[in-house]
């Protein structure tokens, strides 16, 4: 399992990009809310649409199944 977290500023797209702990793009620290493990970044995208975050997109690079745009 892996540790995911969701940035709390939407991007250009107005999307709050989902992250791995450990992927190079992650937003700086102030602006993440830890999502929790979970197996696969759609779990993570899913958890993260149940509670509150309409907008979750996984990030390109380390979310990519669950990256829609
Ligand atoms: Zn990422």
């Amino acid at each position: 399992m892996k540790q995911y977290i969701i940035n709390v500023n939407k991007d250009n797209n107005g999307n709050n990009e989902i992250h791995t702990s450990d992927c190079y793009y992650k937003p700086e620290e102030k602006n993440q809310k830890e999502l929790g493990y979970f197996n696969d970044e759609i779990e993570a995208k899913n958890f993260a649409k149940q509670n509150g975050w309409s907008n979750a997109d996984g990030c390109f690079h380390c979310c990519r199944k669950a990256h829609t745009g």
